[in-house]
């Protein structure tokens, strides 16, 4: 059997990733391609050594040695956005036989499961016997042939089997399982994400990050009215979050000073409002310091007393970059589905305090104005307390 050492021996498995809308995007396409591969040549390194390559809008992952660990390659890359649609395929001998016989044993459990298929081909070897026409009307009838239950069905077969004869190999494959769709993290620019211990936050982050943006998260951690466990929680949810994010920081900053501060010189029904407008200057500061373009926090409209439009339009007034609010018009139910699904649930209904409930008002202002919320931090020293809170940040890197 002639094998060029670049390529996978033939009998072995590849995948085959299928990128999403980016394909649309014209000129931006080997970019988002490029940023596609970097992004998986990263996520697979602890699962062995892997050749990765893109040909018209589908990305190759071939092992490059023996031992490779496929299912949790396989596992990882269905995490990777900008990926609609993942197979794997099983490279072969570049003879009509040996791509039979591999689509009757590689494909059996699919082929006995659906009870209508079609063969789809294609050739980038044009000197292979015969044409693609050709080639999926001679596998195509001898599996009707082995599989009798099945019916060709040329419009809405329930399985496709696709025949690729490519330079050193041809390989098979049935039907894509569903990929983390999105935008590869990376093309959509670099954005803050305010971190709690809670539901949403993760959530919101994980939505941006699918729409391209890498994050870079900040926490404020009030110790001791919050313990070191509840700190240790919100860098579990950021290291939950790494194998949709990739690797990231997470600045932990002090919060206790700027708390007690507020608690002590300023109006209690508006102590929320007050701390999150702390933390949208922080965050900001964080920002300009990593480049970062924007802002992302896990408000959803109308849920607490802090997140009506007018208490957002007061937190947002402190800061020049765009706050996205991905969650904003998501009821609970649906922010909870997305955690679930996301595996950041369980984790975030661990029962620590978080800075927000430790000195929650009895009665929160909801409808603030900028007049009064001015006047109350008129007497503080908000440049002193930033820069310290900014002094003591430590950061936290987290690997998927
Ligand atoms: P979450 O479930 O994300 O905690 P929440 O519904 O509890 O949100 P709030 O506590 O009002 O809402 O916080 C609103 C947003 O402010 C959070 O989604 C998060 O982006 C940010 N935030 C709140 N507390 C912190 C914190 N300790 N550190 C970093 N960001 C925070
Ligand atoms: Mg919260």
């Amino acid at each position: 059997m002639s094998h060029t050492p670049n390529t996978p021996p033939v009998g072995d498995e590849i995948f085959l990733l299928k990128m999403g809308e980016m394909v649309l995007k014209g000129l931006n396409r080997r970019t988002f391609e490029e940023r596609l591969m970097g992004n998986a040549r990263r996520r697979l390194q602890k699962y062995g050594k892997f050749r990765i390559y893109s040909r018209q809008s589908i990305t190759y992952i071939e092992p490059k040695e023996a031992g490779c660990d496929m299912e949790g390659a396989f596992e990882t890359l269905s995490r990777l956005f900008g990926v609609v649609g993942l197979s794997r395929a099983k490279a072969c001998e570049k003879t009509p036989e040996a791509i039979l016989e591999t689509a009757k044993t590689y494909l059996h459990d699919d082929l006995m499961a659906a009870s209508t298929f079609k063969v789809e081909s294609k050739r980038s070897d044009k000197s292979f016997p015969m044409t693609s026409i050709q080639l999926s009307q001679f596998v195509g009838g001898e599996l009707n042939e082995a599989f009798p239950h099945i019916q060709a069905d040329m419009h809405t077969p329930e399985v496709v089997v696709h025949v690729e004869v490519r330079d050193f190999a041809a390989y098979v494959h049935a039907n894509p399982t569903p990929g983390a769709g999105g935008l590869p993290v990376g093309v959509g620019g670099l954005a803050v994400s305010l971190l709690s211990g809670g539901i949403d936050s993760p959530v919101a982050s994980w939505m941006m990050a699918k729409r391209g943006v890498a994050l870079e998260m900040v926490h404020f951690f009030s110790y001791p009215y919050t313990s070191p466990e509840a700190k240790e929680k919100v860098l579990e949810l950021a290291r939950l979050l790494t194998p949709w994010c990739g690797r990231l920081t997470v600045h932990v900053v002090p919060f206790t000073e700027i708390q007690e501060e507020l608690r002590r010189s300023c109006p209690e029904a508006l102590f929320t409002l007050l701390m999150r407008r702390f933390m949208m200057r922080i965050a900001q500061r964080v920002a300009q310091r990593v480049g970062a373009h924007g802002l992302v926090t896990g408000e959803s409209l109308g849920q607490v007393a802090s997140q009506t439009m007018e208490a957002m339009a007061v937190t947002g007034q402190v800061v020049s970059l765009p706050v996205f609010r991905p969650v904003v018009g998501m009821d609970k139910e649906e922010i909870i589905r997305i955690a679930r699904k996301i595996g950041t649930f369980e984790t975030s209904i661990l029962p620590y305090e978080d800075c927000c409930t430790v000195f929650t008002p009895r009665h929160p202002k909801t409808r603030p104005t900028l007049e009064e919320i001015q006047e109350a931090e008129a007497a503080l020293d908000i440049e002193g307390l930033i820069e310290k809170a900014v002094a003591g940040i430590e950061r936290v890197v987290l690997n998927p």
